[in-house]
């Protein structure tokens, strides 16, 4: 099965939909963003990554950044902080050099490596990504840079991750598909949750969280 490109979801959702569906549910289905500065920060770091797209040649490795990415079997598109053509005979061929060349992505992060999955789903879901769009080999491993400890740590791209990001993705469609936001439980997670003033009423009272913005419009109209 393929997804037209309307149907395309971010592969930054991952991470919010790893750290709780309902968050990316508010965040990507409601479009209820809440900018607080855990994400500000983050844009910041993103963005001095990303700036336009660009290419150079480091060493034996090319860098590429802000490379646009996406998989019409998973269904997904997004923007990679930094894709890295390592010399394989695994990888692609590059228009104006010698040999081939295998893509390795490179995701910045603000603060430091975190517990769970969230961080490796998003990068490992780049991979499957290019993995698709370039017709490369398997790339084995990719990196994740964390702006607190300023050091990048290898991450595997083994079957068991890539069968998560494919069936977190297939869940994520299903709800997408459905308009639907899930109810879930409330966490200590809450706590570092940004969306957490929108979310938490409509969890504790019931209700919509659009209806919860109204009423507190509303109340200041
Ligand atoms: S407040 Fe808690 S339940 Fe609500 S979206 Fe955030 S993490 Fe999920």
């Amino acid at each position: 099965m393929e997804y037209s490109e309307e149907e395309f979801l971010s592969i930054a959702g991952l991470q919010h939909f790893a750290f709780c569906r309902r968050q990316w549910a508010l965040a990507y289905l409601e479009m209820q963003w809440n900018e607080n500065l855990r994400t500000a920060e983050g844009h910041i770091l993103h963005e001095n990554a990303h700036d336009s797209f660009s290419a150079e040649k480091r060493g034996d490795r090319i860098i590429s950044r802000g490379m646009s990415v996406f998989s019409r079997r998973l269904g997904v598109n997004g923007v990679c902080d930094i894709v890295e053509f390592h010399a394989s005979p695994h990888g692609v061929p590059i228009f104006g050099r010698e040999g081939k060349w295998l893509p390795v992505p490179v995701e910045y992060k603000r603060g430091s490596p975190k517990e769970n999955d969230a961080d490796r789903l998003q990068l490992c879901c780049q991979a499957m990504c290019l993995e698709e769009m370039l017709l490369c080999g398997e790339i084995p491993k990719a990196y994740l840079y964390y702006g607190e400890t300023a050091r990048r740590t290898a991450v595997p791209l083994d079957e068991a991750l890539r069968g998560k990001v494919a069936a977190m993705l297939s869940e994520m469609h299903e709800l997408s598909r459905r308009n639907y936001t899930p109810r879930v439980k409330p966490t200590k997670s809450c706590n570092a949750c940004s969306l957490k003033g929108l979310c938490l009423p409509k969890l504790c009272r019931g209700g919509s969280a659009a209806d919860y913005l109204k009423k507190r419009l509303e109340e200041f109209s």
